[in-house]
């Protein structure tokens, strides 16, 4: 998996190395597809992706947290805010 937003193959939020599943930042369509191109993916243990009361998939918390953190990596290093909207739909900042 390509990622940007993560150097080692560890869940972001507990750091755990096993149970690993990969999480597009932003999904749906078409926002997977520029999840995918650009690397605003992360690696998360299975209970912190789906299944546990903290999952970004269960927790809108947990789901703006890495949204607002994956949209400033994207001003910081890939393209205006914008852009950002443009791709993603909306800004999350
Ligand atoms: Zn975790
Ligand atoms: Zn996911």
């Amino acid at each position: 998996m390509k990622s940007v937003l993560q150097d080692k193959k560890e869940c972001y939020i507990c750091h755990r190395t096993n149970c690993l599943q990969d999480h597009h930042i932003f999904f749906g369509n078409p926002k997977r597809q520029h999840s995918e191109d650009t690397g605003l993916k992360v690696w998360l243990c299975e209970p912190h992706h789906q299944s546990g009361k903290d999952a970004v998939h269960r927790n809108r918390k947990t789901d703006l947290m890495l949204k607002e953190m994956a949209q400033t990596y994207y001003e910081q290093n890939i393209g205006t805010r914008e852009q950002f909207i443009v791709e993603f739909g909306k800004s999350y900042l």
